[in-house]
């Protein structure tokens, strides 16, 4: 089989509402998402995806990504769509770096691989577990009574586990995480992510101030070196997200114990051919695990599900669902939606969604052998 034509759309996700991260600093209400459609001359067609969060978010932006899959559509062309690690191979070769630029395409051969096995992306991933995974909501960052009362919304809609939003002012953060510590219900859990917006003394005072919560806190610091510092001299459990982009990232991180959670963002590593040696590299080292897109839709949702259902329970945190907080579904009714806190993939060949291409526009680059 070959991938013959390449077929690119570009759409812009509106948010339900304005969306602040870390203190207040970065704020965006549309997100930039790519769409990406792989034909084979054997018919199968795959679908992926790449929505950043934003462009203040990660080294990641939605021009990016359409501009890495120009450069990179020759190289693709052409490619056995089910030898993933070729196709890997065949990006890395042509586009050093420019990860996220990557994943929609991987994700697309993931989706015909899976389909022409006639196998969902979990059994191709390693093994589909039956139970499905808590979405973490995303809660914007803001005053405490602000912040819990986004939290209500979302156990409305069942959810049980949230990542809330800090940074900036510490004094505040402090107040922050003791207020939604007291208001959480015993069967919660509340992951408090820092965006990388404290300074190593800062980090050092509020998660030193909370450490009798027994909480864990995200990306504390900008990069693994103040993560190593942080670590040093704080106890607080720690989850790296933004900081985790390569295998050799993982590897440090699970070899000098600099936290305990990996945040898995399958854009941010390149997709889900990388992102599963991060997991099994977790596994290997007793560290648990949130699987999340970097936003998007229910596309992004589903693969990010897909890959959660095949992390056993006991590593297993949580996944995420940016399409609850979009006003816009290019898929309805298809692909996994909350159910009372849940996202559940079944079995359904490849990655199990596509979306309705009328709802994407006309396409913006099309790429042929
Ligand atoms: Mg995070």
């Amino acid at each position: 089989m070959k991938i013959t034509r390449i077929t690119v759309y570009q759409k812009d996700l509106p948010q339900r509402d304005p969306y602040w991260l870390s203190g207040g600093r970065l704020r965006f209400d549309v997100l930039d998402a790519t769409f990406v459609k792989l034909e084979t001359d054997l018919g199968i067609t795959g679908w992926g995806e790449g929505t950043p969060w934003g462009h203040t978010y990660v080294p990641a932006h939605g021009p990016g990504i359409r501009a890495g899959i120009e450069t990179m559509a020759k190289a693709i062309l052409g490619q056995e769509p089910r030898a993933l690690d070729h196709v890997e191979r065949a990006m890395d070769l042509c586009l050093p770096g420019h990860l996220y630029a990557k994943a929609p395409i991987d994700m697309a051969c993931w989706d015909i691989a899976g389909q022409a096995a006639n196998l969902s992306l979990a059994d191709m991933l390693g093994g589909l577990s039956e139970e499905g995974t808590w979405i973490a909501s995303s809660v914007s960052s803001g005053e405490p009574d602000y912040m819990l009362g986004i939290i209500q919304t979302y156990r409305d809609l069942g959810y049980k586990v949230h990542s809330a939003k800090v940074g900036g002012d510490i004094d505040r953060d402090i107040a922050r995480i003791r207020h939604l510590e007291r208001n959480r219900l015993p069967d919660e859990r509340i992951l408090y992510d820092a965006n990388r917006s404290w300074t190593r003394r800062e980090a050092s005072i509020v998660m030193n101030a909370v450490a009798d919560l027994g909480i864990t806190v995200e990306q504390p610091g900008e990069t693994l070196d103040d993560i190593a510092a942080i670590r040093e001299i704080t106890t607080t459990p720690i989850s790296v997200d933004e900081s985790l982009v390569t295998l050799q990232d993982g590897a440090r991180i699970a070899r000098d114990g600099l936290a305990e959670v990996f945040g898995l963002k399958i854009n941010r590593v390149g997709g889900l051919t990388k992102a599963r040696r991060l997991r099994d590299l977790a596994l290997a080292h007793g560290i648990q695990i949130y699987v999340m897109a970097t936003g998007g839709s229910v596309l992004a949702d589903t693969e990010a599900a897909q890959l959660a259902q095949t992390v056993p329970l006991a590593f297993r945190l949580g996944t995420w669902a940016c399409q609850d907080m979009l006003t816009e579904d290019v898929a309805p009714g298809r692909g996994v939606r909350n159910t009372n806190g849940k996202l559940t993939v079944y079995g359904t060949p490849g990655l199990g969604v596509a979306p309705d291409e009328g709802r994407l526009g006309e396409p913006i680059a099309d790429y042929r052998i």
